[in-house]
């Protein structure tokens, strides 16, 4: 809460007459006030305390909720967005074998539209900063996407170098080795909105080399790392017939974790993995939608949290969710994490916000996002809680996590930009982009699977 310091100028943009919901701890407020100047949260308060005179813009909030946007710690966005649904009911590698044949015929053009359409989607789900991984295909297509729909962004250049990613070996070393030009060229760029990160895949598709080569880079630039880790019984048992250890205490003894590491999924610990996590104060990006439904098993969200592990909660791709869709997410963590503890006091929803803002943000090492508060990134959305599904609306919080929908989301707002206002997308004919989108999407299908 603040009052801004006399003598400022009229803020840009007053949100006025929402229950505001701060995250990172703080309590809502009734009838309060956030105020934007340029880039960043200039105050956040109840009506009262917070002067929002001048103020170029006013957005009514009554009857909403004014919070910080997701922060998606764990996604792919382009290639996922072109496997959504094509897949369902197989085993994970027979999965992945699948995604692969698409994979191989990706192109440029098709993978803008695919990052556009996916941007577009984050915008109307309220989800205002993401992780990207991608897993063999080029970054730069959602470079350009972001230049139409400016989110913020960790994008985390794929490597592998075997298994069913072995195609993409050469180009994974080449890149490892001139990193320095990919973080000249797009780290901190757009204002600080776009960093660059290193996204080695998996224990199954990189091997000890890669990995140490990855840390050494992450040291030299200062960049984060964005992985794979602990998906499904079968990496388990890989990596211990390869390397004699399970995936998390082996890249541990490397090495290679640390606090810059998003490890997504985790979805299978033991105490010993639990262990490693903590001591290196690695991160986790918990995608609990896409672990049952690939059968991956659920992280040990309790044990995890009593070792003090910073959890952020993430869609993963639409591959494997087939929505980006933090609402969704927030409903199935509580759900899933309650049925397996057998305990329905177990994880508030208190709790699960704070997993999809200021938990996300923290764990993709986004420090200035994820809460309202002045000086922080002014990345806010505005949730209609005025609707059928969510009335009479006793407790906020329970409506945001268990009754609210992404399409509840009317205002979106990145790095001071309004990029969605009473739902329609500023700045693109998404009708456009999603007929360019399918029509490309369709004839990838059609060339790759005949
Ligand atoms: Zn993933």
């Amino acid at each position: 809460m603040s009052t801004p310091l006399p003598g400022r100028a009229a803020p840009d943009i007053a949100i006025v007459n929402g229950t505001v919901m701060p995250m990172g701890g703080g309590r809502a407020i009734e009838g309060g006030t956030v105020t934007i100047s340029g880039r960043i949260v200039a105050a956040v308060g109840p009506a009262g305390a917070v002067d929002a005179t001048g103020a170029a813009k006013v957005i009514d909030a009554t009857d909403c909720v004014v919070m910080p946007g997701f922060a998606n710690c764990h996604t792919h966005i382009a290639s996922n967005q072109l496997l959504r649904g094509l897949l369902e009911d197989v085993r994970i590698f027979e999965w992945l074998k699948a995604m692969w044949q698409l994979k191989s015929n990706f192109d440029e053009e098709t993978l803008y539209y695919a990052s556009l359409n996916g941007l577009i989607e984050m915008v109307k789900s309220g989800i205002t900063t993401f992780n990207e991984h991608f897993d063999a295909y080029r970054v730069e297509p959602e470079i350009e996407a972001l230049k139409v729909v400016p989110l913020r962004a960790t994008l985390g250049y794929g490597f592998a170098d075997r298994g069913i990613y072995a195609s993409i070996t050469d180009w994974s070393w080449k890149t490892l080795e001139t990193f320095g030009d990919k973080v000249a060229k797009h780290h901190d760029t757009g204002d600080g909105r776009i960093k660059v990160a290193l996204s080695p895949h998996a224990v199954y598709s990189c091997g000890e080399d890669m990995y140490r080569l990855v840390r050494e880079v992450a040291d030299a630039t200062k960049v984060p790392i964005h992985t794979h880790l602990s998906e499904g019984t079968q990496e388990v048992n890989y990596c211990l017939e390869a390397n004699g250890k399970r995936p998390a205490q082996w890249l541990e003894s490397i090495g290679f974790l640390g606090p810059d590491v998003t490890a997504a999924h985790c979805s299978q610990l033991d105490a010993g993995d639990i262990k490693a996590l903590a001591a290196t104060g690695t991160r986790i990006g918990h995608c609990p939608v896409c672990n049952a439904k690939l059968v991956s098993g659920t992280m040990p969200l309790r044990a995890v949290r009593e070792a003090g592990i910073t959890v952020g909660l993430a869609t993963d791709g639409p591959a494997s969710h087939n929505a980006l869709d933090m609402f969704q997410e927030m409903k199935f963590a509580g759900l899933i994490h309650k049925a397996n503890t057998n305990d329905a006091e177990f994880l508030t929803t208190h709790e699960i916000l704070e997993m999809a803002t200021s938990g996300g943000a923290a764990a993709m090492n986004r420090p200035e996002t994820g809460t309202l508060a002045p000086g922080m990134a002014a990345d806010v959305i505005i949730v209609d809680l005025d609707t059928t599904h969510a009335a009479p609306v006793y407790d906020v919080a329970a409506a945001l996590v268990y009754s609210t929908r992404a399409d509840d989301v009317r205002t979106t707002i990145a790095d001071g930009r309004i990029l969605m206002e009473d739902r329609v997308v500023v700045g693109v004919d998404e009708k456009e982009v999603r007929r360019e989108f399918r029509r490309r999407a369709h004839a990838l299908k059609a060339r790759s699977f005949g």
